[in-house]
């Protein structure tokens, strides 16, 4: 089956074809690093992620480019308000650079603990200013613009399909108008919105820059269309963000963009639901969130809010709360206590799994069946919950002794490339530390280490078959008083005529 993704252009789910064959042209919006990432930011960020390892497990050759705003985004996304990173780098006395660095370094902390794969290219906003402005003058030799108080303006009325994106037509627009707050008089339209600002509505704007319509800076939604179209081209593939993005942000991008270039854009509008609270959106600019650090704080640990982000799909709101962490903490605990009894019972060499062009398939042995589902699951709209599911029901297999052990291990190796849970490393982890603690505390540490020695030997020639050393290893200690126990985690040991472990 052909992947399936949904298209917000046109609310439907659509076969995706890409323009240029095994190739996938991708643009995430990123963050406005004035503050740090809430943890419903970082939906966003995994959801891009999710698509991206989709399509390279699918056999796309993917380039992935995201954005890092430091400049322009006002805290009202139609032009109202103040700039946020100025407002935020005033109330910290730092520069607007520093602030962005210090949030730009916090935000790849986080998406490095997520596991999130980093963009193939990532752009500052303030490093691409030639290039929005240059993109602007073709906006401007198309009729689009006019200037009012000292601004450049987008008129809106120019392009006749703006509005397409959010599913409204300029006309309904115009009626809905008076409902809009905080609207610039210099606007003949309330829609119309900011390209280049000169006169900026407080004092000491921080960065600006000459452009030929004066000292200043750009609006928000330009450096999007200004970088996406550098690196990826006048017409890509896909273009993400949060669902906040699509009345505002996207709607007016697509009127830039195509404004400039007269044809499509982008073929592919994808869209995460929010991540709610209290059934409250979260808000960075609140400055009263949940961050990631906050939950490791709590005892968390990042691979349990991964784990409880897939357990929904992107296209639902999901309601965050304590207790749908702590189940997502246990379930992901269980998983990664059944793959450690899968690894302690066999030696996995993940290299045998194969390449990773081939989809899995060809390296799922008897686990072939589960991985087909996986993938289906993915080719339908990205469907985690269920992909998830079918990992850990080839988990179970393995274990039930349904499927070999190494092929059960080979499909979670080969799921968790897309899912990014860092399953295997981390039961692996796990068991050393279970096997750690099952040492008896009798013994002094160079004692237990030369057990551990001895023990571990033992494991490896009953791997090798070599029963006659193993035997003698056992033999060896039992003279000296120390009985060993094997348990599906390991060996443990301790001194004979002693009570359990
Ligand atoms: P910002 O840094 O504010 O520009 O937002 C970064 C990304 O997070 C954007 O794609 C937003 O659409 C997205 N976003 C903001 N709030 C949420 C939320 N509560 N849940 C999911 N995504 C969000
Ligand atoms: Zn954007």
């Amino acid at each position: 089956m052909p992947l399936q993704l949904f298209n917000t252009m046109g609310r439907k789910l659509e076969t995706f074809t890409p323009i240029t064959p095994g190739k996938v042209s991708f643009y995430g919006c990123g963050p406005t690093v004035y503050n740090y990432a809430h943890i419903g930011n970082l939906r966003a960020y995994v959801f891009q992620d999710i698509l991206a390892r989709t399509l390279r497990f699918l056999g796309y050759k993917v380039t992935h480019v995201m954005n890092i705003t430091d400049v322009g985004h006002l805290t009202g996304d139609d032009d109202g308000g103040e700039d946020k990173m100025v407002k935020s780098a005033r109330e910290k006395g730092r520069s607007v650079l520093e602030t962005a660095d210090f949030y730009m370094q916090a935000f790849f902390r986080d998406t490095d603990q997520l596991n999130i794969l980093r963009p193939d290219i990532v752009c500052r906003a303030t490093e691409h200013i030639p290039d929005m402005i240059a993109l602007i003058r073709r906006i401007e030799a198309n009729g689009h613009t006019y200037q009012a108080g000292g601004n450049l303006y987008y008129d809106v009325t120019s392009f006749p399909s703006y509005g397409e994106l959010a599913g409204l037509r300029l006309s309904d627009l115009k009626a809905g108008a008076s409902d809009r707050i905080d609207v610039d008089p210099n606007k003949r339209n309330p829609f119309d919105f900011v390209l280049w600002f000169t006169k900026s509505k407080f004092e000491n704007q921080a960065l600006v820059w000459d452009s030929p319509w004066g000292k200043g800076y750009p609006g928000w939604h330009i450096e999007c269309s200004a970088m996406s179209m550098k690196y990826l081209g006048e017409h890509f593939d896909i273009h993400t963000g949060g669902i906040d993005h699509i009345p505002v942000h996207h709607t007016n991008e697509i009127a830039q963009s195509e404004g400039a270039t007269g044809k499509k854009w982008v073929n592919y509008w994808l869209h995460n639901e929010f991540l709610v609270l209290n059934k409250e959106k979260m808000s960075k600019s609140s400055g009263d969130f949940l961050t990631l650090g906050k939950l490791l704080e709590k005892g968390y640990e990042s691979g349990d809010y991964r784990f409880f982000l897939l357990g929904g799909h992107y296209r639902s709101q999901l309601a965050f709360s304590w207790e749908s962490m702590d189940s997502a903490r246990s379930a992901r605990k269980s998983l990664l206590q059944r793959i450690g009894r899968l690894l302690a019972a066999t030696r996995f060499p993940a290299e045998e799994c194969g390449n990773e062009a081939a989809a899995g398939l060809e390296n799922a042995g008897q686990a072939a069946p589960r991985m087909e589902r996986f993938r289906a699951a993915l080719e339908k709209d990205l469907n985690t919950p269920l992909a998830l599911s079918e990992l850990q029901g080839a988990v179970k297999d393995g274990l039930n002794g349904r499927i070999p052990v190494l092929d059960a291990l080979c499909a979670v190796h080969i799921m968790d490339r897309v899912l990014g849970l860092r399953l295997i490393p981390e039961a692996a982890v796990q068991n050393r530390t279970e096997t750690a603690a099952a040492k008896n505390p009798a013994f002094s540490p160079e004692e237990n280490a030369r057990i551990a020695a001895l023990v571990a030997e033992r494991t490896q020639a009953k791997k090798e078959k070599n029963w006659d050393r193993a035997d003698e290893i056992r033999r060896q200690l039992a003279a000296e008083g120390i009985v060993l126990e094997d348990r599906p985690s390991g060996t443990v040991w301790k001194p004979a005529g002693k009570g359990g472990l």
